[in-house]
């Protein structure tokens, strides 16, 4: 964990991306993200990074069913805010804007993580409820996302 791997893959003189930084509110966002595969990357605030996953056919608001999350390098808190252009020629090139954004709560994250089921409550204005992130047995970056019924 950290910002190194998303330092790396990026120029910061190029990118318009943000580099570091912001403050811990225990949010979620969803950004929609025009790069060569039309995506949603999933995001929540978790020590001072966002956890994040690249959802290819974004989060479903129908209990049940199951959408794959490809986990992907933690990104700044400040990137909740981000929207924009990526310049062609930069890692993730093409349009990001955001789809929803709220806040979340979750109880035994760390163990969650390491056990690799989470429950998610979020508090959006299009997601509302609990999400399970279960992930993927032999296959640490590939989670599914599902809704749970409520
Ligand atoms: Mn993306």
């Amino acid at each position: 964990m950290g910002l190194k791997e998303y330092r790396a893959k990026r120029d910061f003189k190029k990118t318009i991306e943000p580099r570091r930084g912001g403050k811990g509110k225990q949010l979620f966002v969803v950004q929609k993200h025009y790069a060569t595969h039309l995506h949603y990357d999933f995001r929540i605030e978790y020590k001072g990074v966002l956890l994040s996953w690249a959802v290819p056919k974004g989060p479903s608001r129908t209990a049940g069913v199951k959408r794959l999350a490809v986990q992907v390098e933690d990104h700044p808190l400040n990137y909740a805010d981000f929207e924009g252009v990526i310049p062609k020629g930069n890692y993730g090139a093409g349009k990001v804007e955001i789809w929803d954004r709220g806040t979340y709560t979750a109880s035994h994250l760390k163990a969650g993580l390491k056990k690799g089921h989470l429950a998610i409550e979020l508090k959006g204005k299009k997601l509302k409820g609990t999400y399970d992130l279960i992930q993927l047995k032999g296959k640490p970056k590939m989670w599914l996302l599902i809704r749970r019924k409520s």
